[in-house]
């Protein structure tokens, strides 16, 4: 008899007690917007903001309503207008390209390299075209960042960094986020920490702070932040910044202060899992597990490996076997989006040159996520059926 896993892939951690109290106290205030505050008090919301600065080192940052919400107010902040051209990442997920396009700006796709990073020839190539770089951390893969900056820096190009999947990760010891001029994190169910829906935007620049806060929704009470520049920065950019309300409310910020507190915990225990995995997946013939750079801390909330140049008909009889076995699998490469697997040729707004390179890369993506209600043996099986079902079709290939 073959085994059989039983685990759901998209069931994650119930929230804490101490969460769910924190979350209740909020509803008996009455007090839900982050600008009601009772006198003297700071407010869950601004409490959040402090302690997520902290938390990555930066000077500022601000609790929106969405990961998304956050790029495209990076974005505005740096005052992108309709019609220029922003560099992003081939391999990413649709909110990226699409917070570009929500403000009528033009992504220009960079390709992906066997590591799953921004391919650095091909970012040098095409920083000429934009002074705008949206970096994604996709699947938590970090390139170079020394590399990266040193060659946007040289272009004088600005970099907005997508950590959706890079929250508790960081490069050569330094937090993901902190090596662009903003960078935006997500608190949507399946990301890092859970409020359903979120995100955190943040920045050492105070102008750039400034008008985010402003972008938000503050209407004029910014004043009521716990970390934002000081009133004199707001001062030069109130009367020239538009109002597009995306904030966060006490209510999810009460649920992600004690999660924050238990974030690195979890790292721990999403890599042990990505690691028993991997080790798992090492040396299955016909399959290519992604190499983790030194340098790169990385959250392994999902894995990735690469099925490279596979037929399209093998490639899915080795993921409808290992989908009987209860273990699925999503693919980049298919033809169609499916669920959240779209790719840089799926964004018909958003025109793209032909990247044979990436495409090769992209067609053999296949990516699976690791939520922590699975146990360590979990992973240990998925490992084995993965591993079994693979190398049958590769063998009888
Ligand atoms: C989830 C995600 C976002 C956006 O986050 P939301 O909070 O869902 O808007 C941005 N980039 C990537 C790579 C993501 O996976």
């Amino acid at each position: 008899m073959s085994e059989i896993f039983t685990g759901n892939f998209t069931q994650q951690q119930p929230i804490s007690e101490e969460a769910i109290e924190a979350a209740v106290s909020v509803m008996r205030s009455g007090r839900l917007h982050r600008y009601n505050l009772s006198e003297g008090e700071v407010g869950e919301v601004s409490l959040l903001e402090q302690e997520f600065a902290a938390y990555v080192g930066s000077k500022y940052c601000l609790a929106v309503a969405s990961g998304g919400y956050a790029l495209a107010c990076a974005l505005r902040a740096l005052e992108v207008k309709p019609g220029d051209r922003v560099l992003t990442n081939a391999f990413t997920l649709a909110p990226v390209p699409g917070a570009i396009a929500s403000i009528g700006a033009v992504p220009v796709f960079v390709g992906v390299t066997e590591g799953l990073v921004i391919d650095l020839a091909d970012l040098e190539a095409k920083a000429g075209q934009a002074d705008v770089l949206m970096l994604s951390h996709m699947r938590g893969h970090i390139c170079d960042m020394q590399a990266l900056m040193a060659i946007c820096d040289a272009y004088d190009v600005k970099v907005i960094e997508d950590c959706a999947h890079t929250m508790g990760g960081g490069w050569d010891g330094v937090p993901s986020g902190r090596h662009g001029a903003m960078a935006c994190y997500s608190t949507q169910t399946y990301k890092h920490l859970n409020s359903g829906e979120g995100g955190f935007l943040i920045s050492d620049d105070e102008e750039l702070m400034a008008r985010a806060v402003m972008l938000s929704g503050s209407y004029m009470l910014y004043e009521r932040h716990g970390a934002a520049p000081a009133p004199h920065v707001f001062e030069q950019v109130k009367y020239h910044t538009p109002n597009v309300s995306g904030r966060m409310d006490h209510l999810r910020a009460a649920i992600l202060r004690p999660q924050l507190s238990d974030l690195e915990v979890q790292v721990t225990a999403w890599n042990r899992r990505h690691d028993i995995l991997l080790e798992g997946l090492r040396g299955t013939p016909g399959l290519t597990v992604v190499k983790r750079p030194d340098g790169e801390d990385y959250v392994g909330s999902s894995i990735q490996f690469l099925l490279l140049d596979w037929s399209e008909t093998h490639i899915t009889e080795a993921l409808n076997r290992c989908g009987e076995r209860g273990v699925e699998l999503k693919w980049f490469g298919g033809a169609e989006p499916v669920a959240f697997t779209s790719r840089y040729d799926s964004w018909r707004y958003a025109p793209s040159e032909a990247m044979p390179k990436s495409d090769r890369i992209l067609k053999g993506i296949v990516d699976m996520r690791i939520p922590l209600t699975f146990s360590e043996a979990d992973c240990a099986l998925i490992a084995r059926i993965i591993r079994a079902e693979v190398s049958a079709v590769y063998q009888a290939g």
